[in-house]
């Protein structure tokens, strides 16, 4: 199998969506952001910090080839929440997405879980509804084959090192598909990383022969 990867933006965060259209627009990509239907309500402190960006915005990005894709109704911890709770939640994180990007069709598109976890019987109540569901499954952001069940790592503080440290062991030693969730840039969110060191991976990635791609693009892709 060959090399891809994915690279995930949560949370919404306007400038880092602003910087991330830029760098990846310049080298010809696609990133994957992962918005919140309600995030004035949120109760996330990181999320609560910094603006996020609006629905024309995110329409924009559309337009330009990124997917914006559901990060859940207000980043609520999944598993807090009654199972029907948060399948309604969902529901209605779709309702929005609808409304807001036109032709959005749940069934296209991955869904991205707040804080990477859910309990099984709540996913399993998801995924019949969406192309896949990325959630930390224990590989390290490694996937051996494209499927419905998405691993994904992020990365704490020092985030750029960590990140560059993820990418080198997946240029020297690994094949697969590995998918990166990021958060917000130059101070932005948690686990923030640098713009400049984004740049510098990206290119490292694209000398190396890997492909970026999107989440979604990649499944549909194998499907
Ligand atoms: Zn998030």
């Amino acid at each position: 199998m060959s090399r891809t990867v994915s690279f995930c933006f949560d949370d919404g965060f306007a400038a880092t969506a602003g910087k991330v259209r830029a760098l990846f627009e310049a080298r010809g990509l696609a990133a994957t952001f992962c918005v919140l239907a309600a995030p004035g309500e949120t109760a996330d402190p990181f999320i609560r910090a910094a603006p996020v960006a609006d629905w024309g915005f995110w329409r924009e990005a559309v337009a330009a080839g990124h997917e914006v894709e559901p990060h859940g109704w207000a980043h609520e911890r999944l598993a807090d929440l009654a199972p029907e709770a948060a399948l309604a939640g969902f529901a209605r994180t779709f309702d929005v997405f609808r409304r807001e990007l036109p032709g959005f069709d749940p069934a296209a598109h991955a869904c991205h879980l707040a804080y990477l976890t859910a309990p099984p019987g709540l996913v399993a109540g998801l995924a019949p509804q969406v192309l896949g569901v990325r959630q930390a499954l224990g590989g390290a952001g490694l996937n051996a084959a494209v499927r419905p069940r998405v691993d994904c790592i992020t990365f704490g503080d020092p985030a750029d090192e960590r990140l560059k440290a993820r990418l080198d062991d997946f240029l020297e030693d690994e094949d697969g598909w590995l998918v990166l969730v990021l958060h917000g840039l130059d101070g932005e969110g948690w686990g923030p990383v640098r713009a400049d060191t984004l740049a510098r991976e990206l290119d490292l990635l694209l000398a190396a022969g890997a492909r970026i791609e999107t989440v979604s693009r990649t499944l549909r892709a194998a499907a």
